[in-house]
């Protein structure tokens, strides 16, 4: 693995969600991939969702067992109910239960608003925002009848929403992208709040830019890298690692007491970076 976040390999210590059973939503490609393998490699069993890419979904499998613990892939679309349900059930009858769910799986459909279909508007929602709230429902449903196995984890389950930066920064010819993240925001929060008197934690992680295929025009000209990073402080394009390991450590028992709180991994982007020489 190269890059920056390469050597933060040795950081995570590898029982730290020993015996734990996570799943991955959209886990074949980018962000979803490194945190399906960090996982893996902090000792949790690992399913790999994914909706197309089965090739991809099993090289992720074979890197995980790698570690030496369970993990197989699934193909689902986080926005049917059907299939999510059956997702977990699955996994449930294979792996005993789950612990950790990691709902990662987003999309873009870019368009100005006066552009912009119905159908692209409901894509968007249906898959970043209906999906999270599909994948948390079911997750929650088995935590609850499960309970806290203190020798596992303090909590009875961790449920993490993959949201972005733009759950709080409005972006212009992004709407339905927008939206559904600042839904992502609240809906994590009201979760949070339901779901804490029950052990369970729900939180966000809210990546600024990282280098993976759904912003590939962002960063893959040296013009085009160098606009992305006037709004980044701290100077570096992301890597998926660098949300993988956040991940990792708001699922582990270290961030027990953290709940519904979103963590910014951005560089500094949600840092109002114009005001640093303005304003
Ligand atoms: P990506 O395109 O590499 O990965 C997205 C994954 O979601 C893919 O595996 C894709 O197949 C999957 N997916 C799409 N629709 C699905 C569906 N209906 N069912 C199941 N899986 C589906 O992009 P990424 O950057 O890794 O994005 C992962 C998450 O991170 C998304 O929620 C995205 O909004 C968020 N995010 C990314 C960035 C970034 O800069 N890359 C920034 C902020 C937030």
């Amino acid at each position: 693995m190269a890059g920056s976040a390469g050597g933060n390999r040795g950081v995570i210590h590898s029982q730290l969600l020993a015996g734990q059973k996570a799943l991955v939503t959209g886990a074949n490609s980018g962000i979803g991939k490194a945190t399906a393998i960090a996982l893996g490699r902090a000792g949790a069993d690992v399913v790999v969702n994914y909706v197309v890419g089965a090739d991809e979904a099993e090289k992720v499998v074979t890197e995980i067992e790698a570690f030496g613990v369970r993990s197989y892939a699934h193909e689902a679309d986080v926005s049917d109910e059907e299939q999510v349900v059956q997702m977990v059930s699955r996994m449930v009858d294979e792996l005993g239960t789950i612990d950790i769910m990691v709902a990662n799986a987003g999309l873009q459909r870019d368009a100005p608003v006066t552009e912009m279909t119905l159908a692209q508007w409901h894509k968007v929602i249906d898959v970043n925002l209906t999906g999270q709230f599909l994948c948390a429902r079911a997750a929650a449903k088995e935590f609850l009848r499960r309970g806290v196995v203190p020798e596992v984890s303090r909590a009875a389950g961790k449920i993490i929403c993959m949201s972005s930066v733009h759950q709080i920064i409005p972006w212009s010819g992004h709407v339905n992208y927008a939206s559904s993240k600042g839904g992502v925001g609240m809906m994590m929060q009201t979760l949070a709040q339901e779901l804490a008197p029950r052990k369970i934690r729900v939180n966000a992680v809210a990546p600024g830019a990282i280098r993976t295929p759904i912003n590939k025009d962002a960063w893959d000209t040296p013009e085009a890298e160098a606009d992305l990073l006037r709004l980044i402080p701290y100077s570096r394009v992301g890597d998926p690692e660098d949300i993988a390991n956040a991940v990792v450590a708001v699922a582990s028992d270290l961030l027990d007491y953290v709940v519904g709180t979103t963590l910014y991994v951005d560089g500094g982007m949600t840092l109002f970076p114009g005001f640093a020489t303005g304003g």
